[in-house]
């Protein structure tokens, strides 16, 4: 190739200097991105020419492959990334690399002028990528020919600084051949390992074989724009595995496309694990967002809320627009659009999966439940989806076995008005706790739940599919078939029953809101039930805002007349004996441990040698 002599200067574009300006003169910290905006150009270059062969037009040098070939050189110091792609005719030359056409991209630049120069990476989205190459490079030079059969072949060359010149080259095959001469402080670029470590990060996906010194780096496929039935579950664990940096099978996978309101490809993955889970740390979104096949946001936090940060994998969408910047793709409709639609999407396969495999279902409910119940406590928009995703161990569940909200209403009572819901540490602690007594008497079904947050979505639902949302503990409970029952012949006159009330609110005083006799109690002496209103675990959770309260309440104490533990009490009251205030004392206290509501011991523990003393004696 021998440059002709003919050779033309000429100027750039008023907002091409600018934008050379800032691309020569600053320091980047992402100025690898240049590769990936020229690879990019490369392929557009070969995917136009493959239209155009598709559509018969005559091409110039028909039987050259579709391939992007780079070579490194550490000698000459020169990166060289050529196409065989549709190269450019002189007056594209002068048009596509002197001149910016778009709106768009004069506004960026006026952005980076105006001092964002960190958005700089945005370059390509702004249809100005190619000027990227002068990040790295002092002097690029280009050969490119046309496919055009009677276009002459050039030569363009440029030290980014004001103007360009361009030659007519003789003997150029068809396509572009970019050669960066490497600043000094950019010799990395000479290295083929940098190079092969970018192409990885970037453009995995390029429908293009990319050879690196004659090598193929670019081996796994953009399997999201594939038929689902042209792939198999190798070819999906393989890819999992490259784009997650992750080392097992995913546990769910769900390839789909929309075409309408947006066209979308994408490729989701659930992991096998939740590494948040065990204290590692929040994760990082795991979504990579792309415009036709090339890395537009990796990890990105908008394309979907943050509580299905856990989800693995890739969305492409091709409406992408070119003048999209980092706080305009926060609030830009289109990704909001993007998001809402994959967001349904990926909740509607969840609920799908929950039913057609319900044991795979709980085996991601183990891992994931943390994410589901955050996305129902804060994502108002979701909370209806979400709620149908979460599972419950129950009164009448096996051990191992989760319910869904569906199946407690499946096969709740007919006159059962209400859901009811229980919170305690362990399903052993619930079990043996007071608050159950009733229910299992009724024979009805009662929601465990374990954490906070359960409670919280729960309460702050308040009703699901026309059933309110009841916690068991709370004051005034309705229940179904609830009649007064006759107290049993030997439990305690109405009228002892009454001064017993009046007496024990008296002794225990501020600590009770009310003392009055239970009626769902069966087994034990005495329950506390949070005032109107309230819930045992809507009390925890503020003692855990404020860690300096000593105690809860005042709650209301309600007794069992029946129970031995009460008439005792009450005959001891009756003799005037002083060790009656003492048991009541220790009666509400054992109540409020069964709550989980009693913080402060000591008073309880000095009151248990006491009664141990005299129990001894
Ligand atoms: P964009 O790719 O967004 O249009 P660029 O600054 O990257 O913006 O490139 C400008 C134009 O230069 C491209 O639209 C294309 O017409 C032309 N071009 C760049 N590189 C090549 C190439 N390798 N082959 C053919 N044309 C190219
Ligand atoms: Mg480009």
């Amino acid at each position: 190739m021998s440059e002709n002599a003919v050779k033309e200067t000429k100027e750039f574009q008023a907002e091409i200097k600018q934008l050379l300006d800032i691309v020569i003169n600053s320091l980047y910290t992402d100025r690898q991105i240049f590769l990936r905006e020229l690879i990019s150009n490369a392929a557009d270059a070969l995917e136009k020419l493959r239209y155009y062969k598709l559509s018969k037009e005559k091409v110039q040098d028909e039987d050259l492959p579709a391939e992007i070939s780079i070579e490194t050189d550490s000698t000459s110091h020169t990166l060289t990334i050529s196409d065989t792609g549709i190269g450019m005719t002189e007056e594209e030359l002068v048009e596509n690399l002197g001149t910016i056409a778009h709106s768009g991209s004069k506004a960026f630049v006026q952005h980076l002028m105006e001092g964002n120069k960190e958005d700089i990476n945005l370059i390509g989205q702004f249809g100005v990528g190619f000027y990227s190459a002068f990040m790295v490079a002092e002097k690029v030079t280009l050969y490119t020919r046309s496919y055009k059969p009677e276009a002459k072949g050039c030569i363009w060359t440029s030290e980014g600084t004001g103007s360009y010149t361009i030659a007519e080259a003789g003997d150029l095959k068809r396509g572009t051949k970019i050669v960066l001469h490497l600043k000094e402080d950019a010799r990395e670029y000479e290295k083929p390992e940098t190079i092969k470590r970018i192409i990885k990060q970037y453009s995995s996906f390029v429908p293009f074989p990319i050879k690196v010194n004659g090598e193929k780096v670019n081996t796994v496929q953009a399997l999201w724009v594939k038929n689902k039935n042209e792939v198999t579950e190798e070819e999906y664990t393989e890819f999992y595995k490259f784009i997650a940096n992750a080392y097992d099978e995913p546990l769910f996978k769900f390839h789909f496309s929309v075409d309408a309101p947006l066209h979308i490809n994408a490729l989701l993955f659930v992991p096998k694990d939740n590494f948040e889970r065990y204290g590692f740390g929040r994760l990082e979104p795991g979504v990579n967002l792309y415009c036709r096949k090339v890395l537009i946001q990796e990890q990105s936090d908008i394309i979907l809320p943050e509580w299905l940060r856990f989800v693995k994998g890739v969305v492409d969408s091709e409406e992408l627009p070119l003048n999209i910047s980092r706080e305009t793709m926060q609030d830009s409709a289109l990704m909001s659009k993007i998001r809402r639609v994959i967001t349904g999407r990926f909740l509607k396969f969840l609920k799908e999966q929950a039913n057609k495999e319900p044991e795979k279902y709980k085996e991601f409910w183990e891992k994931f439940a943390m994410f589901i119940k955050e996305g129902a406590a804060t994502d108002l928009n979701r909370r209806d989806e979400l709620v149908k995703l979460l599972r419950f161990e129950s009164s009448k569940s096996e051990p191992d076995e989760l319910i869904s909200l569906d199946d407690y209403l499946e096969r709740m009572k007919d006159n059962q008005k209400a859901i009811y819901y229980l919170n305690g540490p362990t399903r052993e602690a619930i079990e043996n706790g007071p608050y159950l007594e009733i229910f299992k008497e009724r024979d009805l079904e009662v929601i465990y739940t374990f954490e906070a947050v359960d409670d919280y979505i729960l309460s702050q639902l308040g009703e699901y599919e026309g059933r309110k949302l009841l916690s068991a503990d709370q004051a005034n409970l309705e229940l179904p078939d609830h009649q007064e029952k006759n107290r049993a012949e030997d439990a305690l006159s109405d009228e002892k029953i009454k001064s017993l009330l009046q007496w024990l609110k008296e002794k225990l005083g501020e600590r009770v809101s009310e003392v009055r006799e239970s009626k769902r109690l069966v087994e034990s002496p005495a329950i506390v039930l949070s005032p109107e209103g309230m819930t045992n675990s809507m009390q925890k959770m503020m003692r855990m805002i404020n860690k300096d309260l000593k105690n809860t309440g005042p709650n209301i104490l309600e007794i069992n007349p029946k129970h031995s533990v009460i008439k005792k009490l009450n005959a001891l009251r009756e003799k005037g004996d002083p060790f009656a205030e003492t048991a009541a004392r220790q009666i509400l206290d054992n109540a409020l441990i069964s709550a989980g509501l009693l913080y402060d011991y000591r008073d309880m523990v000095n009151r248990m040698y006491e009664i141990l003393d005299r129990a001894l004696e």
